[in-house]
């Protein structure tokens, strides 16, 4: 085992060389005697004592306490005072000191070697603890996460240079300040206040995470989004501390997911502007070709041709370019959907009357066979609509419900005008083919048609302008499908809509 080396300091001879003999019984390595401050600051500098034992009055410039106070600043050796009184002066001036211990004198070898192990132990526990704090500060300084540290009443006892750089507050003037006044925080999409994450640590003594979109106020007022953690200090079982909060901006990353964002959007423009021009061009070739065909047919046979046969050629022709115009509409109709420029210009119309003409009318021009049946109870229907976009709407989704129920005949027609909730609602039932559930998700997206419908005619665009004048009108649609079973599509309008100006 290692002896400590001890410098004695004490300005009667006899007694330090009483000491020096006694420390040498006990096994200490006495590095030398001193009788005065400056004799004593020398040999410590010179021989680097672990320990000094210092006697209070010594003669001279200095006192022990003057010179025990130099040697603890600058050499940071223990010192341990020998005194004959323990006078409250004394001892008052001795503490600012922070001496490791004090011996009364008369002593014994036992009270000696006590204090000093006393005073060893604790001078490297002190060490340990200093170094460790070093660490942790160089530690929390250093690293890019901001911290923020509070006591038990989420008042602030510490904040890292990145946490004064992120919230724009000085550690000095936060410190004993309630976190809630350096940390606000809000919902980047709401913009709402959140809780703030150290009284719901101190409440429910746990972990708690941010949730995503967060953004932090700093001091000047600017916003941050931010991720963080906010943790409890735990001290004994069960008793909270304080809270520490770790977090960090995220600005960089949000200005890099906008950006994806944009550049995948402009990608899925790109693709769907090139199925658009295949599909749309696929989808003339189609009559065109039935044109093409008829004229040619008609050439063909010249005088020849009968009066049945010229009356079916120009019916093809007629079908083909009804449904060439029918595109080129829906074509129209989507590049101003798109651009959104689909103006929504409301006039008072009468909903029941306007419903009737149209299924009257839509009848008329079918040849299906399908039967509507329209059901309106409500005693009040006018509202203030744009007419066009609602014919658009509703013809649509008769047209679907008449296409994907060739087999069951009965469309349910129903209107319902409330008006406490100034709602209308516009139900479209069929019996048909149903929709399988997975394809339901994408009905709305542009040329989408789902798995069973792909033997039957169309585009896959209906539905996607139904929704953007469903949109202009300020509503909603709702799809209700089974395979198989059926269909329902439900629309809810506001009775009175808001035009563009
Ligand atoms: P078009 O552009 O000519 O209307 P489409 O009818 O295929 O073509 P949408 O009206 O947008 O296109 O409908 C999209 C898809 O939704 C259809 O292809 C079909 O699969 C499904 N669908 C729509 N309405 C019904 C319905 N009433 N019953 C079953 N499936 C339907
Ligand atoms: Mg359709």
């Amino acid at each position: 085992m290692e002896t400590a080396k001890i410098l004695v300091v004490e300005d009667e001879v006899i007694v330090a060389r009483t000491i020096a003999s006694q420390l040498t019984q006990l096994g200490y390595t006495v590095i030398g005697t001193a009788s005065s401050g400056k004799v004593a600051i020398a040999k410590a500098l010179e021989a680097k004592p672990e320990l000094v034992l210092m006697d209070v009055i010594l003669k001279g410039e200095m006192d022990g306490i003057d010179t025990a106070s130099y040697i603890r600043e600058h050499l940071d050796i223990p010192v341990i005072f020998l005194t004959a009184y323990g006078d409250d002066n004394t001892l008052e001036r001795a503490k600012i000191t922070q001496p490791f211990g004090y011996i009364i004198k008369p002593f014994t070898s036992k009270d000696l070697r006590i204090a000093i192990e006393i005073g060893l132990l604790k001078h490297r526990l002190e060490r340990d603890i200093r170094e460790n704090h070093d660490k942790l500060a160089t530690l929390l300084n250093s690293i890019s996460d901001a911290v923020i540290a509070t006591d038990d009443q989420g008042l602030v006892t510490f904040m890292n240079p990145a946490a004064e750089a992120l919230t724009g507050w000085q550690q000095k003037d936060a410190l004993s300040t309630d976190v809630s006044k350096i940390f606000h925080l809000v919902d980047e999409v709401t913009e709402t206040k959140l809780e703030n994450p150290v009284t719901k640590v101190l409440r429910e003594q746990q972990v708690v995470y941010l949730k995503e979109f967060t953004s932090l106020i700093t001091k000047d007022g600017k916003r941050v989004p931010i991720g963080d953690s906010a943790s409890p200090i735990m001290g004994l079982p069960n008793q909270i501390n304080g809270v520490v909060i770790v977090f960090w901006d995220l600005s960089e990353r949000r200005k890099t997911e906008l950006l994806e964002q944009a550049l995948h959007k402009e990608q899925e423009l790109n693709n769907l502007k090139s199925l658009f021009i295949s599909t749309v061009s696929h989808e003339f070739r189609n009559p065109l070709s039935v044109i093409q065909t008829a004229v040619e047919l008609i050439e063909l046979q010249g005088e020849n041709l009968t009066e049945v046969k010229k009356n079916t050629y120009l019916r093809r022709i007629k079908i083909a370019v009804e449904s060439m115009k029918n595109l080129m509409e829906d074509v129209l109709f989507m590049g101003k959907a798109e651009a959104d420029k689909l103006e929504c210009k409301p006039a008072p119309l009468n909903l029941k009357e306007f419903c009737q003409e149209l299924i009257e009318e839509f009848t008329s021009l079918t040849t299906s066979g399908h039967e509507i049946l329209f059901n309106c109870s409500s005693e009040a229907t006018d509202a203030f609509m744009d007419e066009r976009l609602l014919n658009y709407m509703l013809v649509n989704l008769l047209s679907n419900a008449v296409k994907y129920s060739l087999h069951r005949k009965t469309i349910r027609f129903d209107l319902i005008c409330d008006q406490h909730t100034n709602l209308a609602t516009f139900k479209i039932q069929d019996e048909g083919i149903g929709i399988p559930d997975p394809d339901q998700a994408r009905l709305f997206e542009s040329f989408y048609r789902a798995s069973n419908a792909q033997s039957i005619q169309g585009t896959g665009l209906g539905l996607v302008i139904v929704k953007r004048c469903v949109e202009a009108h300020q509503g909603t649609i709702i799809l209700n499908s089974a395979e198989g079973n059926g269909t329902t599509f439900t629309i809810t309008l506001p009775l009175e809509v808001v035009g563009d100006r």
